[in-house]
């Protein structure tokens, strides 16, 4: 791993500048320091808006294929640093080495599907209403976007918005979430290796995101928000940036349910669970929440996903064997905690974990055994609010009306998930289900070639797919008269 103890620097136009105050960056596994990150002030964050101002017009010009060359180039400096990026995940984020692995290859696939959909941003030639008229209708790029990312997946969900930014000519400025700046800064300086032209890139990042995020929000030259996060942060920013009307996109939280009907292979069931519940130690916004379970099936469901969570290891992410690691913080934790105990309170039962994982040097980190509750219902916290842990409830239904209707009764709509063998209930199901990604026997929906992006309070319009270019692009008539 690079030596990251100094802190970066801001990237401002092409050139890392440093700050003058610094801030930790903390391993959740063991507490320790593991790196330092700038303290972007207002002024910086101005500076950031004002490169990326200074490179639209250049860059919305360079021919699309030039963009999606520069983005492979990207890709390809990405892959050749991911040792060290995934070491950087593992340490600032927590995720088990082989899922840091996974995000930046992830992060990767989004580069390499926006090089080639940069070609594809066509308009249209309107028949126009007099013989004296032509009508061009072209595609234009927004100009400056501001894209504010999670720490979930720290160098993904940057690679997901920089990626259709820049393929559509709109110079970039990231700001990434303070527990992890070290991955995004080794991310970016892949792209600065990559030869990106000064001001198309830049970076800034803040020990608290409100010493610069009203500069940033507020800037009238950012023509585009995108956002990765929560739904309460999510709604303060569309609400802040109302004033000038910027384009705003909003990838919020979800309370996935996940169906599992009496005719589903319960054995795929079981290892969907596993890999929607406790990837990224549940910390995820498509993660399954709600976990409904057709009664005749439920003890031997429960049977099957006790005896697989119980057997996930748990430990720091350095550790090959490890598939869970630690909650982000002591605010995660402490959620996590108190989502199980207002479960047991109301009756459900702890069928394993249930506790906190201190023995064997975890004690400094916020460990959680990974836990299956049966006997959940509707009113619980772990039904209602997304529990950010690896916590499985298990809810029982009756028939197919019941748990739509059901599965329906929330304010999020990203993810669902249903796992049957009977073709005609699978396209009822998910006809019905008011989310935005419907996973059909299949846990891991998401892809950069689809749609992604929630119903309801979820967010707003989609990454991915074309649409995700479509969020970079504005819509221009040319009449001209012949
Ligand atoms: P968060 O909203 O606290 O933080 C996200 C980002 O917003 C960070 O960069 C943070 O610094 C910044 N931020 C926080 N307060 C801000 C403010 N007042 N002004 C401007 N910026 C601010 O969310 P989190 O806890 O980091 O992430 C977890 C949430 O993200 C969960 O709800 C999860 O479901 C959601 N999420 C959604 C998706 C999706 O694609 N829908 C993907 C990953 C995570």
């Amino acid at each position: 791993m690079r030596d990251v103890g100094e802190a970066r620097g801001c990237f401002i136009d092409g050139k890392w500048i440093p700050t003058a105050e610094t801030f930790a960056v903390v391993d959740p596994a063991t507490g320790r320091e593991v790196g330092r990150a700038s303290d972007a002030t207002p002024a910086e964050a101005r500076a950031a808006i004002g490169a990326a101002e200074g490179a639209f017009a250049e860059w919305a010009a360079t021919p699309a294929a030039e963009r999606g060359a520069v983005l492979r180039r990207i890709a390809a400096e990405l892959e050749r640093a991911a040792d060290d990026i995934v070491s950087l995940i593992v340490a600032e984020q927590g995720k088990p080495i082989g899922q840091a692995r996974f995000e930046v290859a992830y992060a990767g696939q989004w580069l390499e599907w926006y090089a080639e959909e940069a070609r594809r941003t066509y308009g249209e030639i309107v028949p126009p209403p007099t013989a004296t008229k032509r009508l061009l209708v072209q595609r234009r790029p927004l100009g400056v976007a501001l894209a504010i990312t999670p720490w979930n997946f720290p160098v993904a969900m940057i690679a997901r918005k920089l990626a259709p930014a820049l393929a559509a000519g709109c110079p970039l400025v990231v700001k990434p979430a303070e527990q992890t700046p070290l991955s995004p800064a080794a991310f970016i300086d892949a792209v600065d290796r990559a030869g990106v032209p000064a001001g198309v890139v830049n970076f800034v990042t803040a020990s608290d995101p409100t010493r610069i995020s009203d500069t940033l929000v507020g800037d009238p030259r950012v023509r585009k928000i995108t956002f990765t996060g929560s739904t309460e942060v999510g709604k303060l920013l569309l609400r802040q940036s109302a004033d000038h009307l910027a384009r705003v996109s909003l990838e919020l939280g979800g309370q996935a349910p996940f169906i599992v009907f009496d005719d589903a292979d319960l054995d795929a069931a079981t290892a969907g669970v596993i890999a929607s519940k406790f990837q990224v130690n549940g910390q995820s916004c498509l993660c399954a929440n709600r976990i409904f379970v057709q009664e005749g099936v439920v003890e031997s469901f429960a049977d099957r996903l006790t005896a697989a969570a119980g057997e996930l290891v748990v430990g720091p992410g350095t550790d090959p064997e490890v598939a869970v690691g630690p909650l982000i913080d002591e605010a995660g934790y402490d959620k996590v905690c108190a989502h199980v105990a207002d479960a047991v309170e109301r009756g459900a039962r702890v069928l394993v974990g249930g506790d906190r994982r201190q023995g064997g040097g975890l004690q400094q980190g916020y460990f959680f055994a990974p836990t299956v509750l049966g006997d959940c219902d509707d009113d619980m916290l772990v039904a209602r609010e997304e529990t950010f842990g690896p916590v499985a409830p298990l809810l029982t239904f009756t028939d197919e009306a019941e748990v739509v209707r059901r599965a329906n009764d929330s304010p999020f709509g990203l993810a669902a998930y249903c796992y049957t063998r009977d073709l005609g209930r699978a396209h009822r199901v998910a006809d019905a289900l008011e989310f935005g990604l419907v996973g059909i026997n299949d846990p891991l929906p998401a892809s950069p070639v689809a749609p992604f992006g929630g119903f309801k309070e979820s967010g707003l319009g989609r990454e991915g797919g074309h649409d995700g270019i479509e969020a970079f692009l504005e819509t221009k008539l040319v009449s001209i008269v012949c």
